[in-house]
């Protein structure tokens, strides 16, 4: 089955939900999908319910190209759904359901495609499809075991994976903006402890768990480090500036001196550029207590930092520790990956060439995600990952990935798809 729309729905009919992310018979369809065309799909994986998708679709030389997608989801509260979320129905011109957008609308673009591509016999260079189970979760069992555990080399490669988007409402103005996700910033997840006596609500103290933890949280939660500049963020502003959307000239700019006033002035008037020039800090859990009138031993909070590169995790969790050691509050890590990314390459070009193709008005921006995906996996085995789900959305779209009716555009669905046709013609030109 090589229909995008039609593939896409039986896929989101699948409810891979993840916990507990069973991706077997989501598995089951890609790799039949492919075995249809005469493709030999290896599925491989740490348990039965975690399978791993890996297809070489074609191609002998060097360097290829990773298609890259995750088939879990997260799971959906169908009280708060317009529409059942894995029903895959269509409305006003959307196909709703979880993973519309995060990602099988992705893997369903790569694969239609890829067997298109297959079909056409316009594969020189090796094109490898690659599904993966527990992104959501973190990727342990899903694309860190398959890079860890890969049947078969892959050789010299780039990928492209999800991260980036196509946004019609961004940098103060209404056009196609094709954000390419090159770098990452890092998480830093922190738990926030306080321990002391347990008491009446009566007579409260200072030295109260509650009390001190309170503390400490409020001052990580209203620090705000200077804006600073790195790599990935300079080169997104030379082309905001050379297309005519930002002023401000980064080349210009002497470290140190005038950067972050310069800066201050960008992001107060594009705000969505702001979480890119800094460390964020955001309070996200709180736990304590039991009664009103009682005052508990302990209490703690978990603080989710996204750090820009160039910063170090344990240097980050030192000086969120330096800063309330006064209140003897113990700051632990939870998980944290350094920011990572790769380098300007071919792939860019090769992208931007295929989503001008499509849409000859867009503007395609090299761009740094605030959030984490397993590009990181791929990228630590030495495949430039790039991120970009290429449909267009307005950002109120976007917002609805992990939240309530998630959908893509039924148009959206083939354009998407003509744009990895786009990218793998180029690629192989
Ligand atoms: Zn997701």
């Amino acid at each position: 089955m090589t229909d995008p729309v039609a593939l896409l729905s039986e896929y989101v009919r699948i409810d891979t939900s993840n916990p507990p992310g069973d991706c077997r018979r989501a598995a089951e369809l890609l790799c039949g999908a492919l075995r249809e065309s005469g493709l030999s799909p290896v599925t491989f994986g740490a348990r039965p319910e975690k399978p791993n998708v890996l297809c070489h679709a074609g191609g002998t030389e060097e360097p290829g190209l990773v298609l890259i997608h995750h088939m879990d989801v997260v799971p959906a509260r169908a009280e708060e759904w317009s529409v059942p979320p894995f029903s895959a129905e269509v409305r006003d011109g959307f196909l709703y359901g979880r993973g519309t957008l995060d990602t099988k609308g992705l893997g369903v673009a790569h694969w239609c495609a890829a067997l298109r591509a297959a079909k056409a016999g316009i594969l020189r260079r090796k094109l490898f499809l690659v599904a993966n189970a527990d992104e959501e979760v973190g990727g342990v069992e899903g694309a860190e075991y398959f890079v860890r555990n890969l049947p078969f080399p892959i050789g010299a490669a780039y990928g492209m994976n999800e991260g980036g988007v196509g946004v019609t409402d961004i940098f103060g103005g209404g056009g196609k903006f094709f954000l390419l996700n090159m770098w990452e910033k890092g998480p830093v997840w922190m738990r926030l402890s306080a321990s002391g006596r347990a008491g009446h609500g009566s007579r409260p103290s200072a030295r109260d768990a509650p009390a001190r933890l309170i503390r400490a949280l409020t001052r990580v939660a209203e620090l705000r480090e200077p804006a600073r500049l790195t790599e990935p963020v300079r080169e997104m502003l030379r082309v905001l500036r050379a297309k005519g959307y930002v002023d401000l000239d980064v080349d210009a700019l002497q470290r140190g001196a005038g950067e972050a006033e310069a800066l201050e002035a960008l992001v107060a008037k594009f705000p969505e550029i702001d979480p890119l020039v800094r460390n964020t800090y955001a309070v996200t859990t709180l736990a304590a207590g039991f009664k009103p009138n009682v005052i508990p031993a302990s209490a703690e909070g978990t603080v989710d930092a996204r750090i820009v590169p160039g910063e170090d995790p344990e240097e980050v969790a030192g000086r969120v520790r330096a800063m309330v050691a006064d209140l003897n509050v113990p700051v632990e890590i939870l998980f944290a990956e350094k920011p990572n990314g790769s380098p300007m390459g071919p792939l860019y070009g090769a992208m931007e060439e295929a989503i001008l193709a499509v849409h000859p008005d867009a503007v395609v921006v090299p761009y740094m995600s605030t959030g984490f995906t397993d590009s990181r996996f791929f990228r630590s085995i030495g495949i430039p990952t790039y991120g970009l789900m290429p449909v267009l959305l307005p950002r109120a779209e976007h917002g609805k990935i992990h939240g309530v009716d998630e959908r893509i555009p039924v148009a959206g669905i083939g354009e998407m798809t003509e744009i990895v046709y786009k990218l793998i013609e180029g690629w192989n030109a």
